[in-house]
């Protein structure tokens, strides 16, 4: 009915019937032009689905009304135009759907990343070509199989259980794991493992996928070998070496164990190396280097930080014997013979030097600088064994050293101090003369003793600098006392190496020229025993030269020695002095009496004068006048003074010599601030 469809009453109509299909966004029509074709009336509608038109739906009918009926005519033809959306709509959604499947199988075939798919109970159902060809299974071997083969590479359980737990937990895991391929070779592979779930969260599969990193990871192992291990042994070099040994530091600590630094050098390895030419002289290290770790626990570290020289780590130790006979092993395989290639049988010892952790208690560079020094002591023992590392004595080493530099500039800097002690005639109440004694007057105005600074640079060439000083110094000194009218004798400690220079009785002879006023009588030189006996020959030739020019001498600390008849009569000395420890002790201790007694008959039967040194009290004094010695010197009569104050105090003396010290002379200790004199 054209007036009908005109009113646009048809198309609301149709509109209406076709409600369901357009909820359900199946239909939808655009517009409701009408066009007339004819006498006919058309209504042609554009059906869309999904946005996109899909097809006409032309609608003609006769002039003339419809009426009721229009209901009945067009329910059915409704239902048709329906199905027929229907149908193409699947189709449609057919093709798109198999064109979505061909991209993703030929994703997952021409993928170069592995990719496994699982059921729920981690079975394989699929697995791509990449697959295949990484681990050399082929599909039909691998669908099926439990996917727990991805963990017959290196991983432990531990680290395998932790991947699914993490899977299941957070729906992925990825990392890095070597797994073996069908020909049983390792290769790294990078996998993800993630979860597949339905809409009610239920897993239905797992999915792996995997690259392989062999390449990037033996090329990453290649660099951290260069870094990390010595070319020719393959053993740790350096750089790991401190990484580890700063970790078994760490739990030596924890564990509350020991740790050995042990250092190797090989014994001549050089004149080998030459012999034998390099390249046996490399078998012949990388021998050395397979010998020592076969003794060695994995948990221990052996590296070749270069050349001939190898370093142990040994942790966990309970005590220091544990080391001691694990070296001993270690020293006694590398003794044993070598057979080289092309080369005679070789044979080589080490020298070991340990340094342990925490006896030793420093940082990780001073324990094996420590273990090195060891090393050197072993060496200087006479190779082809080990020496721990004295923790005591690197300490005396260590500030001896620092002494020795300060010394030096002291001496420059004048702040060396001789001190003269008296020495009396107990008897006449006669100074016989005064010892010089060496003090230190540090700038801080410290006092510092000889016994904190003589024995450090006894063994240096400055000993005989310092010695040479002393007796300018000395000489110097009797000449201003003389030009003050006191004439005194001095005595001079030597230093053993100072006597035993060659010239020595030529510096004397210098020092006695510049003071032409003092008689080379005037100048005793002491001597201790031990000191002359070390180069007896030497030192006689020196006191007899200096004898000579008039010069005399007086062995000290007379008895702590060999005190041998023999070395007395070979030792030119006119005076021996006992030493002040038997002197102490001799009103109490019958045998320093008698060794005391017997030092006085010896002199005696030599025809050598005897000072008793050490002597505290009168009652000393008085014992020793018994015993028939005369000669004093200590604290009982005065301590070492500054030179100042000596002519005052044997003007004192001499008008009481009997009487107890003075209070007066008993302060001049070393805490005694001596600035100014
Ligand atoms: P020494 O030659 O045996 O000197 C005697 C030491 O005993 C001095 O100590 C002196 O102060 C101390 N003494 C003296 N009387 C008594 C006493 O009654 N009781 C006690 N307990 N001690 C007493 P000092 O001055 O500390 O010298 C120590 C050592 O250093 C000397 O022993 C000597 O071996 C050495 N020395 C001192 N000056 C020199 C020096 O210029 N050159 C060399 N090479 N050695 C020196
Ligand atoms: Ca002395
Ligand atoms: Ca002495």
């Amino acid at each position: 009915d054209r007036a009908l469809l005109d009113s646009g009453v048809a198309a609301a109509r149709l509109a209406e019937l076709a409600q369901p299909a357009l909820r359900r966004g199946e239909l939808q029509f655009i517009g409701d032009d009408l066009f007339g074709y004819g006498d006919e009336p058309l209504m042609i509608v554009p059906v869309l689905s999904a946005g996109e038109v899909v097809g006409v739906v032309g609608l003609a009918g006769r002039s003339g009304g419809y009426g009721a009926q229009l209901d009945e005519l067009l329910q059915p033809l409704f239902a048709t135009i329906g199905n027929v959306i229907g149908a193409l709509q699947a189709d449609r959604h057919r093709r798109a759907t198999e064109a979505a499947l061909r991209l993703y199988a030929n994703v997952f075939k021409s993928s170069h990343t592995g990719i496994v798919i699982t059921n729920a109970d981690r079975r394989i159902i699929e697995v791509n070509g990449a697959f295949t060809n990484l681990t050399g299974y082929t599909r039909d071997e691998a669908l099926g199989q439990s996917a727990v083969r991805v963990a017959a590479g290196r991983q432990s359980d531990l680290e395998y259980r932790e991947m699914w737990r993490k899977v299941e937990t957070e729906g992925y895991w990825r990392g890095e794991i070597w797994d073996r391929g069908k020909n049983g070779e390792l290769f790294a592979e990078l996998l993800t493992v993630s979860s597949v779930r339905d809409s009610e969260g239920r897993v239905v599969n797992y999915i792996g996928q995997f690259t392989d990193i062999t390449q990037l990871k033996r090329h990453q192992q290649r660099l951290e070998q260069l870094a990390h291990f010595d070319a020719l042994t393959q053993l740790p070099n350096r750089v790991l070496l401190a990484d580890r040994l700063q970790q078994m530091m760490a739990a030596a600590h924890q564990e509350q164990r020991m740790l050995a630094v042990c250092y190797m050098d090989l014994d001549g390895f050089k004149s080998i190396n030459d012999a034998l030419g390099h390249q046996s002289g490399d078998r012949l290290l990388v021998a050395v280097g397979e010998r020592l770790r076969s003794n060695l626990r994995d948990s221990d570290t052996l590296a070749r930080l270069g050349g001939d020289e190898f370093v142990m780590l040994l942790g966990g130790l309970e005590s220091v014997d544990e080391v001691q006979g694990l070296l001993e092993r270690q020293l006694k395989l590398i003794a044993e013979p070598y057979t080289i290639e092309g080369a005679p049988a070789a044979r080589i010892s080490a020298s070991i030097g340990v340094a342990v952790y925490p006896i030793d208690d420093v940082d990780a560079d001073s324990l094996l600088r420590h273990a090195d020094q060891a090393m050197y002591a072993a060496k200087q023992a006479g190779r082809n064994c080990y020496q721990l590392f004295d923790a005591e004595l690197d300490r005396i080493a260590r500030r001896s050293s620092e002494v020795r530099a300060r010394a030096e500039l002291a001496l420059e800097n004048g702040e060396f101090r001789l001190y003269y002690q008296p020495q009396v005639d107990l008897r006449s109440g006669e100074v016989v003369g005064v010892e010089a004694l060496i003090r230190w007057l540090r700038p801080d105005g410290q006092l510092m003793p000889p016994a904190e600074f003589l024995p450090m640079i006894e063994a240096t060439d400055f000993a005989i600098r310092l010695g040479d000083w002393v007796i300018g110094e000395a000489l110097r000194q009797v000449d201003a006392w003389t030009a003050q009218g006191l004439r005194t004798s001095v005595s001079v400690n030597l230093s053993a190496r100072h006597l035993q220079q060659p010239d020595f009785a030529d510096r004397v002879r210098a020092a006695l020229q510049r003071h032409p006023a003092v008689h080379p009588a005037q100048l005793e030189l002491e001597v201790i025993e031990t000191a002359a006996l070390e180069d007896l020959y030497r030192a006689s030739m020196s006191m007899n030269d200096c004898r000579r020019l008039g010069v005399s001498f007086a062995i000290d600390d007379f008895g702590t020695g060999y005190s041998s008849l023999a070395y007395l009569k070979s030792l030119p000395a006119e005076t021996l002095k006992i030493d002040q420890s038997f002197i102490r002790d001799m009103l109490s201790d019958s045998d320093d009496l008698a060794i005391v007694r017997g030092v006085i008959g010896l002199a005696a039967a030599f025809r050598r004068r005897v000072v008793a040194e050490g002597v505290e009290t009168a009652e000393h004094g008085r014992r020793l006048l018994e015993l028939g010695c005369h000669l004093a010197q200590g604290f009982g009569i005065a301590r070492a003074m500054p030179a100042a104050e000596l002519p005052d105090w044997v003007r004192a003396y001499q008008a009481d010599p009997l009487l107890p010290p003075r209070p007066t002379i008993e302060d001049h200790g070393y805490q005694r601030v001596a600035a100014g004199h």
